[in-house]
């Protein structure tokens, strides 16, 4: 048992089910308890779908354990073909079912219906929704793709690409746009949008576009050995990795290509004098690996921050993350715990954090500026207007998404100069957000934490006896000087500088000598 208050991802037939609403024409089949229904929202809500998922559930009741839920099973997989006549059928089980053993696979063959029936064995208590996403498409790809002639012209499949995606919509677009663009015709983007016949002719492509590794990897090894199929490491989200994809493509096809690169504006925004002040910012970064590894790389070498802290939730991904991690001075942090998560954060004191809908509310709690730059994230970030994160249009959309949350330059230096103002002060937040940060003051905030009591009692850590340190007022007048989303790094680095030297009551000269021990 694990205590559990928000999870990163849900259970694998989650996964299944973004992939087979994503696609048209395919049928999932799910043995699952009632209520189990309530999957239905994350599309019809949080994806805004007009439609309901193509899902029949069996929705068994506690009074059908006693009888025969195989029959329930089997009855409902024929009543959801009859009724939508897809082109396949997925069949599974939920967490619940699971545990009841029908073999759901072994039950829709005995009905011998006459389209495909694929059969999922997700593992509920072992994986997430990602693997089960990546595993349904596989299944499906393994399948239904059949051996076909490769297209005249140099063209890719885009693999990846689910419902309930974050940004999938908007970066299959710039994707297929930047590659016709190019000269490279998209023959199938699978699952988002492909049908099972569409499916059946992937391997007509030249080669695979490996979108989002998460969803797709699997099926881009299979397409790969079993069809001859290269596919790209690349994930083109920011401009580096967006040129680093085409040289890739230009590698595979053998193509010279030249992007056209007049819409892009990230280099240049980022390059003018306004983006000074974004140098060095601490950032702290969480997410899917994939997206968290290209934000740090954005966030450091296309924007000037500092990255203090990279992880990811999905374990799956943790060996290419610790090495980029590594590359960048940083430990990873791997972890679905967002209790460690945000642990981490208030230890790394960041000025912005990049992270998912969690650490959005972590930021809130914190009163730190915070961007959403990956799954999970809640209806705000499925948005009406075009918001790819991959692609030229991407790299525009990430720089203002990355500078939005901080405070602008003219602000940020006047705060520096004017203390007290009754309008533009720490306590109102940035004033482009137009509302007032009231953050209160807790231990632990990285606003400002309260003095120690003096006479606290000493605590023992790590063997070692910890000196309980007294901030004096005129240390902590000095203190509040400082700009409050680098106040709790200041206060934070002058408590172990004290600590280390023993000094048990910090005022003003202890706060200085800190200072300029760690300007060294
Ligand atoms: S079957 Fe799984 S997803 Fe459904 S209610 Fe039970 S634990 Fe939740």
């Amino acid at each position: 048992m694990k205590l559990a208050m928000w999870t990163y991802e849900g259970p694998p037939h989650v996964g299944a089910m973004r992939v087979a609403t994503g696609m048209r024409g395919l049928h999932y089949v799910l043995h699952a308890p009632q209520g189990d229904t309530y999957a239905d929202l994350l599309f019809t809500m949080i994806e805004r779908r007009g439609e309901r998922p193509p899902v029949t559930y069996t929705t068994f009741q506690a009074q059908d354990l006693g009888a025969d839920t195989a029959t329930l099973f089997k009855d409902a997989a024929r009543v959801a073909y009859e009724r939508h006549r897809p082109e396949a059928m997925i069949v599974g089980a939920s967490c619940t079912a699971e545990l009841i053993q029908d073999d759901p696979g072994g039950l829709a063959a005995a009905l011998d219906l006459p389209v495909p029936v694929i059969p999922l064995e997700l593992p509920s208590y072992q994986r997430k929704e990602n693997f089960g996403a990546d595993e349904t498409f596989y299944r499906i790809v393994r399948a239904l793709a059949a051996p076909c002639e490769r297209t005249a012209q140099a063209s890719c499949n885009l693999l990846g690409p689910t419902g309930l995606g974050f940004r999938h919509r908007d970066d299959a677009e710039e994707i297929c746009a930047l590659l016709e663009g190019l000269g490279i015709a998209v023959n199938v983007v699978a699952p988002m949008g492909a049908s099972p016949s569409d499916v059946a002719r992937l391997p007509a492509a030249h080669f695979n576009v490996l979108m989002y590794p998460e969803t797709a990897e699997a099926a881009a090894r299979y397409l790969e050995k079993e069809h001859g199929q290269p596919f790209t490491r690349t994930v083109p989200i920011g401009v580096d990795a967006t040129r680093g994809f085409l040289a890739e493509v230009a590698g595979i096809t053998g193509l010279a290509l030249q992007a056209d690169e007049s819409r892009l504006r990230l280099p240049w925004w980022s390059a003018s004098v306004d983006s000074t002040y974004l140098t060095g910012k601490r950032v702290f970064v969480f997410g899917d690996a994939t997206h968290a590894m290209a934000a740090a790389r954005v966030a450091r070498d296309e924007m000037g921050f500092e990255v203090c802290g990279l992880g990811c939730y999905n374990r799956e991904y943790a060996r290419p993350l610790r090495a980029l991690a590594g590359e960048m001075g940083v430990e990873a942090l791997v972890t679905d715990d967002h209790l460690e998560v945000e642990a981490a954060i208030e230890a790394a004191a960041p000025e912005l954090i990049l992270g998912t809908q969690m650490e959005r509310h972590v930021g809130k709690r914190l009163g730190v500026a915070t961007a959403v730059i990956s799954a999970p994230v809640h209806v705000q970030d499925f948005p009406a207007r075009h918001s790819p994160l991959m692609g030229h249009e991407g790299a525009n959309v990430l720089f203002d998404t990355l500078v939005h949350p901080l405070v602008m330059g003219l602000e940020d230096h006047l705060l520096h100069m004017f203390r007290g103002d009754f309008e533009f002060s720490d306590e109102a937040g940035p004033s482009h957000h137009g509302a007032t940060s009231t953050v209160p003051e807790r231990p632990g905030d990285l606003r400002a934490a309260p003095p120690a009591q003096p006479g606290a009692e000493a605590a023992a850590a790590g063997g070692s006896t910890r000196l309980e340190v007294v901030w004096l007022p005129d240390a902590e007048d000095e203190l509040r000087k400082i700009p409050f989303f680098v106040r709790g790094k200041a206060r934070r680095n002058t408590e172990g500088f004290a600590q280390e030297r023993g000094i048990a009551r910090i005022d003003r000269e202890t706060l200085y000598e800190a200072k300029a021990h760690f300007a060294r």
